[in-house]
Parts: structure tokens; C-alpha cells; sequence
């Protein structure tokens, strides 16, 4: 895929304009009053940039997930958790819901969800089960019509203003195959943490969600009994190409700053633009993020196209995270003393790379679902 359609660019340019005119001049004083900009992402859902993916039956516009991309980079160059909060209602959400919901459930969530009327979140991860999925604790036992579940869910994005819980629970035996998903909204029983101080993302709510004994009706399981994991891991396969879209926006924003920077600044009677060593390792994040953006937007057409598209999102990921991190690095030191102070973005940049190469796999789980596309079972 090598160039985007009018459509593509007409959203793009959409979510660049929004994302210039009502992010990027806000951002610095949210993230350092780690506040997380409601009134923003409700707009966002007015526009239509919420879940972008969510067919128009359902209220959302309708768009593929190279327009989630391209909405999505926009986003993370003004803001990186402004992009969270995006990423994870679409794609951790609101495609699940598309994928493995009843017609009833997806009537009952989807227009809100799109909409911005409601958020959601994603509760995979555990306190002590992160990239070992499978060994999830969190259980869900057959009661009073429906299911009660209890358990512990750490590190939960948009968790801290969630009223729709998408959740990851055992009602069968050890493994894989003991997992279920649910939907459920919030109710007696739900306890949400507070807020988790963090690195970076300071505009991305991220909280632990306690379960004790939650009622949830026969009607709240996702997908059939013991395919949960199977959704969690294809919802993820998906989730990837998003979080190498943020990547992208992480990595255009310390670019920019890089070169604005390199021109204006002057030493040794001219800008710093003029020496090589300030050049050279500019250049080398340019080429390698347009190299990120490549695979990033090949593993979406992939998934547009309706192919296999999981080792092609976990090497976008891989690749495009390590990008992001080295660019913000570069940011830096272009910008010298200036790169380290809160005054300048790179510092923010820095902060917020790091964790495009954690969630929603690391980038050793990245490695290993490339590995096992290469060697199949012999990687197992
Ligand atoms: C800010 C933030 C937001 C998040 N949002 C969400 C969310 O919305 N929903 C959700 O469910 N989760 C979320 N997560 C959780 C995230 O996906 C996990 O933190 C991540 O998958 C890693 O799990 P872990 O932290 O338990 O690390 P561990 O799994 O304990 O890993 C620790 C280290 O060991 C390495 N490792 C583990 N297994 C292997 C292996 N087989 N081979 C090689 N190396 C290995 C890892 O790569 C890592 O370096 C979020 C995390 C953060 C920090």
C-alpha cells in the first residue's frame, strides 16, 4: 500500500486539523496536570473519531482500520494518551464487540460507545498474569442466572472513567480453553483503583479493577464459553497495528520538534542544523519512520483486506515502538539542557515512547509471534 485514497486523506486530514487546533496546544499543561481531557475525547466522539470503525448501523462512521491509523497517529502526535483513550474504545472495545457480540449486545453498547456517551475498557492483564495470558486468575462462577465474578485486573487503560467493562474471566479448567470473555457495565461488586502513577501517558487514566462476586446476567458473555482467550489474543491482533499508529505519531512529534529545533537554535555562530552529528541521526529517525508507517499501514490494508494480519501488526509494533523511543532519545539531545526541561515537548515524548514497546505485548511477545509465524510449531 503505497498511497492513501481521497477517503484516507480526507480523515486524516480531520483528525490532523483537530488534533493541531485543540490538542497540541493543551497537551503540555494536561500531561503535567494529569488530567484527562473528558470534554476532548466526548468531541471526538461527536466527530466521529471515537471508533472510527464502528459501522454506521451502529452509530460510528463506518471507516477501516487504515482511517484508525491514520486517526490514531494524528492523535498520539499531539498527545499520546489522548490516542490511548481512542485506541482501546475502538479497538479494544468496540471490536470485540463487532467481532464475537450478539446482535442485543452490540444494539446495547455500539451507538453509545461511538458516540462518546459511554467509555470503555479492556481488562486482560492481572497483577500476576500479564504477557501469560493463560494463567489469568479472575474467575466467573455459573450462579442466580447469569455469572459471578471475582478476581483482580492491573494496568487497566480508560479504566478510571469506564462504565463498559469488556472482561477476561475463568469459567472452565487451567489454560487457554477455561477462559471467557464478558460485557458488562458497572454494578455492586466492582471496585475501581485508583489512578496508578506512571512514567509517562500523564492524560491516560490507568487504574486496577478489584471483582467480588459481580453479578452479571446470562446474556453478558462475549462469544462462546471458553473462546475468550481466543477473542482477548484477535482483538490484540488487531489493538497492535493501533499501537504502532501512536508509535508513529510519538515518533512525527519528536521529528518535528528535532528539525524545528536544529534550525533555530544557534552555536558556534550559526544553527545547529549545519553540523552532521546534529544532521545524521535526524535523518536516520526520518528514514526509519517512514519505514514504521510502511508496515504499520501494510499490516491495516492486510487487515482491511480481510487477511491474516497478526505477525504483520506484531512487526509494525516492534518495529515502530523501537522507532518512537529512539526518536523521542534523538529529540533530546538535538534540543541539548532544553530537551530535558519540562519547558519543551521532547521531554514529554521521551516519557510517553517507552510504552508503545510494553503493552498490548512487549517487544520480546512481539518477537515471539513473528518467530512462531516463521517456524510454526517448532517455535512452540
Ligand atoms: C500504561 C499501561 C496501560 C495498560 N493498559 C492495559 C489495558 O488497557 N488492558 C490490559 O489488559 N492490560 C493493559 N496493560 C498491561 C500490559 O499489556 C502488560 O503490562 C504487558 O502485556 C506486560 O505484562 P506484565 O507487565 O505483567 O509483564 P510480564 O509479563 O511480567 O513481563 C516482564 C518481562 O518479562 C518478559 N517476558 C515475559 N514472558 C516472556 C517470554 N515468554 N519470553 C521472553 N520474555 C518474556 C517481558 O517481555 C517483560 O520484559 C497496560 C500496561 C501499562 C503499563
Amino acid at each position: 500500500m503505497l498511497t492513501l485514497s481521497d477517503d484516507h486523506r480526507e480523515v486524516q486530514a480531520l483528525a490532523r486539523e483537530f488534533a493541531a487546533g485543540e490538542i497540541a496546544p493543551r497537551a503540555a499543561e494536561w500531561n503535567a496536570t494529569h488530567h484527562v481531557p473528558m470534554d476532548l475525547l466526548r468531541r471526538l466522539g461527536e466527530l466521529g473519531l471515537l471508533t472510527p470503525s464502528v459501522p454506521e448501523q451502529y452509530g460510528g462512521p463506518g471507516l477501516d482500520a487504515t482511517s484508525l491509523c491514520l486517526v490514531v497517529e494524528e492523535l498520539a502526535r499531539a498527545d499520546a494518551g489522548t490516542a490511548v483513550a481512542v485506541a482501546v474504545q475502538n479497538g479494544l472495545v468496540a471490536a470485540p464487540l463487532l467481532r464475537a457480540g450478539t446482535e442485543a449486545q452490540k444494539q446495547e453498547w455500539l451507538p453509545h460507545l461511538a458516540t462518546g456517551q459511554v467509555f470503555g475498557c479492556y481488562a486482560l492483564t492481572e497483577p500476576d498474569a500479564g504477557s501469560d495470558t493463560a494463567a489469568l486468575r479472575t474467575r466467573a462462577v455459573a450462579a442466580d442466572d447469569g455469572w459471578r465474578i471475582s478476581g483482580a485486573k492491573q494496568w487497566i487503560s480508560n479504566g478510571g472513567f469506564a462504565e463498559v467493562f469488556v472482561v477476561f474471566a475463568r469459567t472452565g479448567g487451567e489454560g487457554a480453553k477455561g477462559v471467557s470473555a464478558f460485557i458488562t457495565g458497572p454494578g455492586p461488586g466492582l471496585e475501581v483503583g485508583p489512578e496508578i502513577p506512571k512514567l509517562g501517558l500523564h492524560t491516560s487514566s490507568t487504574v486496577g479493577l478489584s471483582f467480588d462476586q459481580l453479578h452479571v446476567g446470562p446474556d453478558a458473555m462475549l462469544g462462546a464459553e471458553g473462546e475468550g482467550l481466543k477473542l482477548a489474543l484477535a482483538t490484540l491482533d488487531g489493538g497492535r497495528i493501533t499501537v504502532a499508529a501512536q508509535a508513529c505519531g510519538i515518533a512525527q512529534a519528536a521529528l518535528d520538534l528535532a528539525v524545528r529545533y536544529a534550525t533555530d537554535r544557534e552555536a558556534f555562530g550559526g544553527p545547529i542544523a549545519r553540523f552532521q552529528g546534529v544532521q545524521f541521526p535526524v535523518a536516520d529517525v526520518a528514514a526509519q519512520l517512514d519505514a514504521a508507517r510502511l508496515l504499520t499501514l501494510h499490516a491495516a490494508a492486510l487487515r482491511d483486506a480481510g487477511k491474516p494480519h497478526g505477525a504483520a501488526g506484531a512487526k509494525a509494533k516492534l518495529f515502530a515502538s523501537s522507532v518512537a523511543v529512539k526518536a523521542a532519545d534523538v529529540a533530546v539531545q538535538t534540543l541539548g539542557g532544553y530537551g530535558y526541561s519540562a519547558e519543551y515537548d521532547a521531554e514529554r515524548l521521551y516519557r510517553d515512547a517507552k510504552i508503545t514497546e510494553l503493552y498490548e505485548g512487549t517487544s520480546q511477545i512481539q518477537r515471539i509471534v513473528i518467530a512462531r509465524d516463521l517456524f510454526g510449531d517448532a517455535a512452540r
